[in-house]
């Protein structure tokens, strides 16, 4: 079978799919039968073995044209246009180091998701470039994004398959105790064995209901067994109880330690230990620093924190 891996312009909801199932996009482009719009350069290499840098480089970035009619209804596509075009992203550079956190905050809109969404290469840039470790991510070949690469989402897609396949699809080489491991790591462990299928308990759509918040822990599992050299996160926790919401985070901080990431962060705690936090508004870098210079400065970073970080007491740190 070719090898696909791209943004699909018919479904705007299936990307999403996409974004959250970095592991599998064969299997997602399989199902959904499209034409990929990304393509592997001819020519494209391998990244470089070792720790990986993410470097933004004066990107600029629109939506293109064909996703705002895939966005459903004609009122839809009028709001769209009457907003005078979709340049999402102006002028956006940083750099995350191998082994830093770097968090993006900013109101809803702001740009986030799309910079996130850059680094997989599920869209081009227009204009600059996204390197890793200094290779423009279009020069680079699909199965070295994949194995470099890893992704968490709010929503934590899984496929309408056993725990079992949805494991293995992050390593097809992971025995028995290893996918056991992963999911004592991601604190799944428990809810798995009750089950009465175990690991081969079909979840997903029409399978077994896991909750959001052990849907978010498997997909963290999942991570924890691809264990890739970049983990980008939207970690929203807007579902979550505090019990699953202590849980993801202990197992997130585990599976963010040590790699390069890149985080949309919601919970203060992540805000707070990021090596550089990122303030994005209207597709713009407005502020960046540390906690302590933004909160000093008194900005607009200063105002996120006082209205919009949860700042539920399971997750502020003395
Ligand atoms: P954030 O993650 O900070 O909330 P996003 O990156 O999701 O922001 O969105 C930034 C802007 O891009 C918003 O105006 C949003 O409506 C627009 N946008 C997001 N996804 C698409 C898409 N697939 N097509 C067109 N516009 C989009
Ligand atoms: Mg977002």
């Amino acid at each position: 079978l070719t090898r696909l891996y791209a943004p699909l312009t018919a479904l705007a909801s299936a990307r999403v799919e996409v974004m959250s199932a970095l592991v599998s996009f064969e299997r997602v482009f399989e199902v959904l039968d499209l034409e990929p719009l990304i393509k592997e350069k001819p020519d494209a290499r391998s990244l470089p073995d070792g720790p990986v840098t993410v470097e933004f480089d004066a990107v600029g970035f629109a939506y293109p044209a064909a996703d705002k009619v895939s966005l459903a209804s004609l009122e839809e596509v009028a709001k769209l246009d009457a907003r005078g075009g979709t340049q999402v992203l102006h002028d956006i550079s940083f750099r995350v180091e191998p082994g830093q956190l770097v968090a993006l905050v900013g109101s809803s809109g702001a740009g986030k998701s799309t910079i996130a969404s850059l680094v997989p290469r599920l869209y081009d840039v227009d204009t600059g470039a996204v390197r890793l470790s200094g290779v423009d991510v279009r020069d680079v070949t699909f199965s070295s994004m994949r194995d470099t690469l890893g992704l968490v989402t709010q929503d934590g897609h899984l496929f309408h398959e056993s725990v079992r396949s949805n494991l293995m699809l992050a390593n097809p080489a992971a025995s028995e105790a290893d996918l056991w491991d992963a999911l004592r790591r991601a604190r799944l462990d428990g809810l798995i064995a009750e089950l009465p299928d175990g690991l081969d308990t079909v979840v997903g759509e029409r399978g077994y209901r896991l909750s959001g918040g052990e849907r978010q822990r498997l997909t963290i599992a999942r991570l924890l067994l691809a264990r890739p050299r970049v983990v980008i996160l939207d970690e929203a926790t807007a579902h979550l109880d505090s019990t699953s919401e202590a849980a993801v985070q202990a197992a997130l901080t585990e599976a963010l330690s040590g790699r390069t990431a890149l985080v949309i962060a919601h919970r203060l705690s992540t805000v707070r230990a990021a090596d550089l936090i990122l303030v994005v508004e209207d597709g713009r870098i407005v502020e960046r620093g540390t906690h302590a210079d933004l909160l000093a400065a008194g900005g607009r970073y200063e105002e996120l924190y006082r209205t919009q970080f949860d700042q539920a007491p399971t997750t502020v740190t003395a």
